[in-house]
């Protein structure tokens, strides 16, 4: 209730001080109260018709209250104070008519005295003006000589003791009194509120020169409300020279201007101005002003109520470093993907603060396994993990740059890494870690190559050597008995010794250069494999035949060991192959063999295993030679061997020959007692296995 007649009372008018407020509601007190009394009165005086009736004056009451209320609604302030200056009617009609006052007109001056000092507070109190505070003055002080006049009283007008008792002293003195006391109060106090106004004038004036020469944008703005006080606009007050260069227009376009038709124009669609001032609690925001190509920052600040002034940031070069920082930071990113390398931040604690790892095949690291991780608990070996803590403290005090290789453990198997570290600031160093396993597997590799080669150089050499003097000895043989035939000394008996001298040493040879021909075949991957069903039964009498001829002038005894007596036993394979390496070995056990025993032969390992031997009682081979017999131009170096004519490729040979028929060949062997050469072959295609039944 009490709000509404606030409100209905305020309504016409704009008010700047609260003041103003208590100076309109006080008029409105007054007015209305002298409104009241004055009907009231007036309808007492129609209707009772009592004694002290004035009708008249009732009636210029109530035109003075209408009036001061008209003016007051209208927002006439000014109008409504001045109509105090119909007072000395009311006075009139009231106590000096002689037809209509109420009272003798020389018993009422002091209330004429007192309704004009009352009208001069009136004055003061709701207008506060000198001038007219001296004219109402002059315009009561005519009243109350009128009334005095009146009163036929105009001869006590310069007593000061007046006379009767119905007053302390000269009304006329009073009244001058009374406006001495209200001019010398009014003076003072506008005084003092010229004094408040300069200062705040001065105070206003450096506020404004400190926004004027403020180097950012400053927009102040007045909200506009609606009838239900909800806020439906922007009215702007006032802006910086800043804020006009910033967004290049003029400060005359912009005052008092309706936001709804200056931020279009100012921030095109750049800025959401309406949801940030109107609808949003929200201080700061960033916008992008699309046809300045610039960044800036907006805070807002409420100076009064329904005030909103906003500070603008250009922020545009920050935005640009920032920009160009992300891009730097992009591009050093991608540059370091694309280095193979694992790069980790460590702290001089030996703790991981960062790290980029490409996608790798080795290890695996997501950031939670390593960052805020020690070197201590990653995986590496106690002594590993104190070598690189020691390296990091190296490299910061010394700015080395410090080199470690080590191996770790992964999936795949054992990986090799570099590690280099180097000083990034006095609390960290980036630690680079290179996969080298390919290296130094190649590294390996490499040294195994070489020592091969060497050792294959030596080889070499030492078949130069030998077959240099195994090819001189025969051919030497050969020429020497060749000449001899042709000679006349010799009879028919010893010149056939010298031809089969001449045949062996032929045999010999043919036997050399054939191995010779079979390893260049082998190297040169030329020999192809021809598979075909062998009976394997026939084979062995074949070479049985053979070998009895080889071993007749020795005192050897040669044995077949065939387990399957069925002719058809057989096996698919290629018999030329199988042959051949059957024939070294027997070629071998005959040389080695000087008496005793040699047999050869075959059995059935398993249904698909066939196993070939040949064993003999001969020189046998020395443990540490047995593994490298199988080496090409590999002869045991003693006294013993060098007296067995050979190449030292007969082994080789039978190795790769067996490699082809998908075996592997083997051999037993004591020193002195005699070996056992064996190697096994697939079962495959075989026919004529024996089925014992009993
Ligand atoms: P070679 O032409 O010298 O016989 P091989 O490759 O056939 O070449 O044999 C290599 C070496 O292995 C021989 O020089 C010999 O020292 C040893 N060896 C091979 N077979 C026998 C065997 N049955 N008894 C003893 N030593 C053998």
């Amino acid at each position: 209730m009490l709000k509404s007649i606030y409100h209905f009372i305020t309504k016409p008018f704009l008010f700047e001080t609260d003041e103003e407020i208590r100076k309109i509601i006080g008029l409105h007190i007054v007015m209305l109260a002298a409104l009241v009394f004055s009907i009231i009165d007036l309808s007492v005086a129609i209707l009772g018709r009592p004694v002290y009736a004035c009708i008249p004056g009732d009636i210029t009451i109530i035109t003075i209250g209408i009036i001061g209320l008209y003016c007051l609604r209208t927002g006439k302030t000014i109008c409504t104070v001045n109509s105090i200056f119909l007072a000395p009617f009311v006075i009139y009609f009231f106590h000096i008519s002689k037809q209509y006052s109420v009272l003798p007109i020389h018993q009422s001056i002091p209330n004429t005295l007192w309704v004009l000092i009352a009208s001069l507070i009136f004055l003061v109190l709701f207008d506060g003006k000198l001038k007219k505070i001296s004219i109402f003055f002059g315009w009561a002080l005519i009243t109350l000589l009128f009334h005095i006049y009146q009163a036929d009283r105009i001869s006590d007008i310069l007593l000061y003791k007046w006379p009767g008792n119905d007053m302390a002293f000269n009304p006329v003195l009073q009244l001058i009194l009374a406006y001495g006391i209200t001019f010398f109060v009014t003076w003072n106090f506008s005084i003092s509120i010229n004094d408040l106004r300069t200062k705040l004038n001065e105070n206003e004036k450096q506020v404004n020169q400190t926004v004027k020469g403020f180097q950012q944008g400053v927009l102040l703005m007045e909200i506009v409300r609606d009838e239900m006080e909800n806020p439906v606009g922007l009215k702007i007050l006032k802006t910086n020279p800043a804020f006009e260069s910033m967004f290049r227009v003029q400060a005359r376009e912009l005052r008092e201007a309706d936001a709804e038709v200056i931020f279009p124009k100012v921030f095109r669609d750049s800025f959401q101005w309406n949801s940030f001032y109107l609808q949003s609690t929200k201080k700061k925001t960033e916008i992008h002003v699309d046809h300045l190509n610039k960044w800036f920052e907006v805070f807002n600040l409420s100076p009064a109520p329904d005030q909103i002034a906003s500070i603008f940031y250009d922020v545009s070069q920050k935005q640009k470093n920032i920009e160009s920082l992300q891009d730097s930071r992009r591009r050093y990113k991608v540059l370091l993907e694309a280095i193979p390398d694992i790069f980790f931040i460590i702290d001089k604690d030996g703790i991981y603060m960062d790290f980029v790892i490409k996608e790798s095949e080795l290890i695996q690291i997501t950031a939670d396994d390593i960052v805020g991780n020690s070197i201590f608990e990653v995986g590496f070996s106690e002594k590993m993990s104190r070598k690189i803590f020691q390296c990091i403290q190296d490299a910061i005090q010394f700015e080395t740059i410090e080199t470690i290789e080590y191996a770790l453990e992964v999936e795949k198997g054992t990986a090799m890494f570099e590690m280099r570290i180097a000083k990034l600031d006095d609390n960290s160093v980036i630690s680079i870690a290179r996969d080298i396993t390919k290296r130094k597997v190649a590294e390996i590799k490499l040294e195994e190559a070489k020592i091969k080669a060497e050792e294959a150089d030596q080889l070499k050499s030492a078949f130069l050597a030998n077959i240099s003097h195994e090819i001189r000895t025969p051919m030497n043989a050969i020429i020497g008995f060749s000449k001899m035939i042709g000679s006349p000394d010799f009879d028919m008996e010893e010149k056939n010794r010298f031809i089969e001298i001449i045949v062996s040493n032929g045999k010999l040879l043919m036997e050399m250069i054939n191995d010779m021909i079979s390893l260049s075949k082998i190297e040169s991957n030329q020999i192809i494999v021809k598979k075909d069903f062998c009976k394997i039964n026939d084979m062995m009498l074949d070479l049985y035949r053979e070998y009895s001829y080889d071993v007749s002038n020795k005192p050897i005894k040669l044995k077949l060991s065939n387990e399957n007596a069925n002719p058809k036993f057989g096996v698919t394979t290629d018999k030329a192959i199988l042959m051949e390496v059957m024939q070294k070995l027997l070629d071998n056990a005959v040389k080695f063999t000087d008496d005793g025993e040699i047999e050869f032969g075959y059995k059935l390992l398993s249904k698909d295993q066939l196993q070939f031997f040949v064993r003999d009682t001969g020189i046998g081979i020395d443990e540490a030679q047995i593994t490298k017999i199988f080496e090409r131009f590999h002869q045991v170096d003693n006294k013993t061997t060098r007296r067995y004519e050979g190449t030292g490729l007969g082994l080789a040979i039978a190795q790769h020959f067996v490699k082809l028929i998908e075996g592997t060949i083997a051999v037993k062997s004591e020193l002195g007692s005699g070996s056992t050469f064996y190697f096994n072959v697939p079962f495959k295609g075989g026919e004529g296995t024996l089925t014992i039944v009993r």
